[in-house]
């Protein structure tokens, strides 16, 4: 008789140390914990700290005292991307040698005064599923001598997926496994309405959508428990996997935790932070009532 090998199935919480973790993140990793657990499965746990402005090793030591008041424990050691720039390189410099990655000189401030001035001439502007303005395209048309130039003289850049080229070489429609609090089953993904996506920044050598799909892949993580309000970032996921040869995983998008007034929290939402929660005396098993478990 053949012995079937079932794979193991690996969860991950992935909290970014740019800010003190809330009640969110709290949903999150329990989430992501009690299913490991109840599958058998494994848990890890990964920093997700490209953006090296805004991110601080205080916050990610208070990622690790809040968890462990949770009581969750994870495989050692937590994945940082920072320790990971190369590996992000290694796969943007492939989309770049397929033409599939263009380098990107404007700033926020002048894709901003474009969209302004097209609106001004009462032109729609197209926006992603976030509800910000898609990237102007000159970039995207330049001529690869005046690219060379551009990159020659020292401007600052990012570097973007181009999207109609991507689709294209893909081909086919794309979609994933949802088991969420949202939509559920086979959803069809719509990469196109996130445009021409950041894939690596003039102040962060990756882009989130990057290295989550490469941290995902590398790590063999199975499931993708995460807020809702990831769902839409999903269909750029998949794009990115299918480009890059990495494995599908399947994605649980679960409700979000929101404030008095309705909204997502935030990370400088002190009152529902989790060591403030903890210094006013809460236990875990409070946390666990206050985010519906
Ligand atoms: N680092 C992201 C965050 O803190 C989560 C990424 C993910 O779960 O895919 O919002």
């Amino acid at each position: 008789m053949t012995a079937i090998l079932r794979q193991k199935p690996v969860f991950r919480f992935a909290p970014s140390p740019n800010g003190p973790l809330h009640l969110g993140h709290a949903l999150s990793a329990f989430l992501n914990h009690d299913m490991a657990g109840s599958t058998g499965g494994r848990f890890l746990l990964r920093i997700e700290d490209i953006d090296l402005t805004r991110c601080t090793p205080e916050f990610e030591t208070g990622i690790y005292a809040d968890l462990e008041w949770l009581g969750i424990d994870w495989e050692q050691p937590a994945r940082r991307q920072s320790d990971h720039f190369g590996e992000y390189q290694a796969a943007l410099d492939r989309l770049i040698d397929r033409g599939l990655a263009y380098p990107a000189f404007m700033t926020r401030g002048e894709t901003k005064t474009r969209v302004a001035a097209a609106a001004a001439n009462g032109e729609r502007w197209p926006r992603d599923p976030d509800g910000s303005p898609l990237y102007p395209p000159d970039d995207r048309g330049r001529a690869d001598f005046e690219r060379h130039e551009l990159l020659a003289s020292g401007l600052k850049h990012a570097w973007r997926l181009d999207m109609g080229k991507a689709l294209a070489v893909v081909g086919e429609p794309l979609f994933w496994q949802e088991t969420g609090d949202g939509d559920r089953g086979l959803v069809a993904a719509n990469p196109g309405a996130w445009g021409d996506v950041v894939l690596s920044r003039s102040d962060a050598p990756s882009s989130y959508h990057l290295s989550v799909v490469l941290d995902d892949a590398l790590q063999g993580v199975t499931h993708i428990v995460r807020g809702l309000d990831l769902f839409h970032s999903t269909s750029v996921h998949r794009l990115l996997q299918t480009l890059l040869d990495l494995p599908a995983p399947v994605y649980h998008h679960h409700r979000l935790i929101t404030d008095k007034d309705g909204r997502k929290l935030s990370k400088s939402q002190g009152d529902t932070g989790l060591a403030e929660l903890r210094q006013r005396g809460l236990s875990p098993a409070d946390i666990r009532r206050l985010v519906g478990l």
